[in-house]
């Protein structure tokens, strides 16, 4: 007789699954390939049903987390639960998870429907039943009219639709998906973005989300998971991340942003001032890591700041207009400032207000919400 595994074991006796258990549960999670470490202290707590992306430059271990929790690789340390259970040790096939890869492998020798239908035929599910998921699951995903054609008569957008209909239609838990649109176009990854948060709406399964374009990420999810260098840097609702960077990794990472070198000079508990070597200071009422003293670094994105406020509490500081970019709804002008330091100003271009000319010297605004005053790397 063979010694149970802990795995093994765990599946026996699955653990009640309540409505705050998470899907998935990694705590303290590290993986190591040889010497070098892919992945360092990963807390990681996924809800179900919503979408997840892991985001983040080339290399940071998006894929690596992935394959984890698809069960390719285990942790080198730390542990993972999945629908409230262990899964070390659990194989892949044995986990409530479907992973849908960059290079979609659909078989071109069978046409959509047999596509889709292939895992189900695979598993033994009566004929009426296979049927009956698989038309469904055309539908979802508006391939009704596609079922007899062979993969190399549709699209790259279409075979992307095949592959989501072939692994929803197991019906998993998690749909692990890993930069999916990476090979369509521009043009065909909007719509295709639109189409999964509708198909995932549809099917109600949680969503793993790999993918290092920013925009995407923004787009698709309820959560980011921000990483860098193996580790994950912050976990937060898109607007929340995109507002509220807590790193300067996070501010540059995610959209464009302008960034001034500065010295805290002051920090209570709900407001910190830090001054730039242009001499204007920078209040902010959001929550910062930055100390007194401290080199830091103070973000405000284009679109927040202003030539004209009629808020007494806003700030302001002086340049001179150096350029002006237009680009159709919006314009960008570039304001140098004393200490030569640049920065971008976003107006949107259906103000009726007076808007400087080149080489004027302007004051400029902002409020306190819209700074992040972050440690200097
Ligand atoms: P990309 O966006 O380029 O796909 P990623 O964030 O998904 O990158 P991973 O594929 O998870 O990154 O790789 C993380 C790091 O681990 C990389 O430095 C990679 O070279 C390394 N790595 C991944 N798999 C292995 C392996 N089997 N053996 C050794 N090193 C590996």
């Amino acid at each position: 007789m063979t010694a149970l595994s802990p795995a093994a074991s765990a599946t026996t006796a699955p653990a009640p699954v309540t409505a705050q258990t998470p899907i998935i549960e990694i705590s303290g999670g590290a993986k190591v390939f040889g010497s070098f470490a892919a992945l360092t202290n990963i807390n990681l707590s996924i809800r179900d049903g919503e979408i997840l992306t892991l985001l983040g430059p080339s290399g940071c271990g998006k894929t690596t987390l992935m394959r984890i929790i698809a069960g390719f690789e285990d942790l080198t340390a730390g542990s993972i639960r999945i629908a409230g259970n262990n899964a070390a040790g659990i194989p892949p096939e044995r986990r409530p998870v479907n992973m849908v890869f960059q290079r979609y492998a659909l078989f071109p020798h069978l046409d959509v429907f047999e596509n889709v239908a292939f895992g189900l035929k695979l598993k033994g599910l009566a004929k009426a039943e296979v049927n009956e998921r698989v038309e469904r699951m055309l539908h979802i995903v508006q391939l009704d009219k596609f079922a007899h054609r062979y993969i190399d008569q549709i699209s790259g957008g279409q075979s992307q639709r095949v592959a989501l209909a072939r692994a929803l239609v197991n019906r998993p838990k998690v749909l692990l998906l890993d930069e999916p649109l990476a090979a369509l176009d521009l043009k065909i990854r909007q719509h295709m973005l639109a189409e999964m948060k509708r198909i995932h709406g549809e099917t109600g399964a949680t969503f793993v989300y790999v993918t290092h374009d920013q925009d995407e990420a923004l787009i698709l999810s309820d959560r980011i998971v921000l990483m860098e260098k193996g580790r994950i840097i912050q976990i937060d609702r898109p607007q929340d991340m995109y507002a509220r960077p807590r790193s300067l990794f996070a501010a540059k990472f995610l959209g464009e942003t302008n960034l001034f070198p500065a010295r805290v000079t002051e920090k209570a508990a709900d407001r910190t001032v830090a001054c730039g070597s242009s001499g204007i200071r920078f209040t902010t009422t959001v929550p910062t890591d930055a100390q007194v003293n401290a080199a830091s670094v103070v973000s405000i994105r284009p679109e927040s700041l202003y030539f004209h406020t009629d808020d007494p509490l806003s700030q302001s500081g002086e340049g001179t207009v150096e350029d002006i970019v237009f680009i159709g709804s919006r314009s960008f002008y570039r304001l140098r400032l004393d200490d030569e330091t640049r920065l971008r100003i976003q107006v949107q271009n259906n103000s009726r207000l007076a808007l400087p000319s080149v080489g004027e010297r302007v004051t400029f605004y902002w409020d306190a919400e819209n700074v992040a005053i972050l440690p200097a790397e």
